[in-house]
């Protein structure tokens, strides 16, 4: 946690209303997370909680479903057991 870069952002931002690509809020929480020293463990643990609301990893929860389904197929919920090799930004 300590060296999340999103410590003293404000945690709305990473909670955007609209949560797509190319929404301004996004790519504002994006910058943050690309900058971030523990962006991939952040993503791994988003995409291994089923964590679908908000931008984790650089991710919105589109795309961690998409990976879930990619990575674990079936449906986009929650996995246990599994653990999650993130090569995407
Ligand atoms: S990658 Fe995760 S820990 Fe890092 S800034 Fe983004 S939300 Fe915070």
């Amino acid at each position: 946690m300590r060296d999340a870069a999103c410590v003293g952002e404000d945690p709305e931002l990473f909670f955007p209303l609209i949560e797509r690509d190319g929404e301004p809020q996004v790519a504002r929480a994006r910058a943050v997370c690309r900058r971030c020293r523990v962006l991939l463990a952040c993503r791994r643990w988003a995409v291994e909680q089923g964590e679908d609301v908000g931008i984790w990893g650089a991710t919105t929860a589109a795309q961690r479903r998409a990976l879930r389904r990619e990575l674990f197929g079936g449906p986009a919920g929650r996995t246990t057991g599994r653990t999650v090799d993130a090569r995407r930004e």
